[in-house]
């Protein structure tokens, strides 16, 4: 199946495309969005100054009708959800978004219902457009590097006018294999001091609930879940946080899930591995003492 990807060149994005490509292709064709040298080999590469999907103009759709595309992957980021839409309208393609698992008859899996549901599609020949979930795919290993042919872009429409990176402290959350999460049962920010002291001992990284981000305690980077980051570590500490479907959508990966939390009957116990009934205020000092103990 003619496959196209879209993307930017991050080489962690683009390897989870171009595992899902090679369910359908050898050589996947791409459109790399914005700078950044194209890791990987690919049947025709091609760039577009721009990543705004608003700020492509036709010149994108009209490459996919030319050349025939029958599958168009992009992942789930701003940036592919920007232009995910749009493009298929103007294709006049079915859409599927945040697509969790993908077979080669192009049988199609995603969520619903904040995460409690898994609905299965079947789509029809294409040209078909899908954004693929984040985390949800191994990224392939992209060797080499490919030269890309300028494709142009339309009339700016958006401008972007600053990017500004969150403050970081310590090893990135999707990389830790031990994150310590706090939630709204924490009380206060100030209490996200002991996670941070935990995680450290552990060489870990905090993230955090939507309830403590909403509260302020933690920046929406930190958020873990459904709309925030999706993580696979080997240990992952749930303190204070109950456990709602969206926020377990973040760690369905996760290996070893260790429960803190005051209320036996908390719906993150029946995902947990390992729970203590129990106030974090005693439990987590307790964990900090008996790892320092054995350091
Ligand atoms: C469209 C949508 C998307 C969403 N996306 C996300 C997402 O990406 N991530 C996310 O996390 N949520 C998300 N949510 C919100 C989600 O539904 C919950 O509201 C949220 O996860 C609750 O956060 P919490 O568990 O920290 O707070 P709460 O539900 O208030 O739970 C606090 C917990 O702390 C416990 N507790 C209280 N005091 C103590 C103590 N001293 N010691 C130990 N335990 C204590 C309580 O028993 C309770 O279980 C989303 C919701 C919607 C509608």
């Amino acid at each position: 199946m003619k496959t196209l990807i879209v993307e930017t060149a991050n080489p962690k994005i683009l390897g989870e495309l171009v595992t899902v490509s090679r369910l359908f292709c050898q050589t996947p064709d791409v459109v790399v969005l914005g700078d950044g040298e194209l890791w990987g080999s690919y049947g025709k590469a091609c760039r577009v100054a721009d990543t705004l999907g608003a700020n492509l103009g036709t010149g994108l759709a009209d490459l996919i009708r030319t050349e025939g595309y029958e599958l168009i992957l992009l992942s789930s980021t701003a940036i592919g959800s920007g232009l995910a839409g749009p493009l298929a309208v103007s294709l006049g393609a079915p859409i599927l978004t945040e697509v969790t698992a993908i077979t080669a008859d192009l049988t199609i899996e995603r969520s619903l219902y904040g995460s409690k549901a898994v609905a299965r599609y079947k789509v029809g020949s294409g040209p078909v457009v899908l954004t693929i979930k984040r985390k949800y795919f191994e990224a392939a290993d992209l060797a080499g590097a490919t030269p890309t042919v300028e494709l142009p872009a339309g009339a700016q429409r958006i401008a972007l006018l600053e990017e500004i990176e969150e403050e970081r402290q310590g090893i990135p959350l999707e990389d830790a294999e031990v994150v310590v999460t706090g939630g709204r049962g924490l009380g206060t920010g100030d209490s996200f001091a002991v996670l941070k002291d935990m995680a450290g001992l552990l060489k870990g990284a905090v993230g955090a609930s939507r309830g403590a981000v909403d509260e302020g305690w933690m920046p929406p980077g930190a958020q873990i879940g459904q709309t925030g980051k999706i993580v696979a570590p080997t240990v992952y500490f749930a303190v204070g946080v109950s456990g709602a479907s969206q926020h377990l959508a973040g760690i369905s990966n996760a290996k070893c899930v260790v429960a803190i939390n005051k209320d036996n009957e908390a719906n993150i116990f029946k995902r947990a591995r390992f729970g203590i009934v129990g106030d974090y205020k005693n439990a987590v000092p307790a964990l900090i003492n008996a790892l320092k103990e054995s350091a």
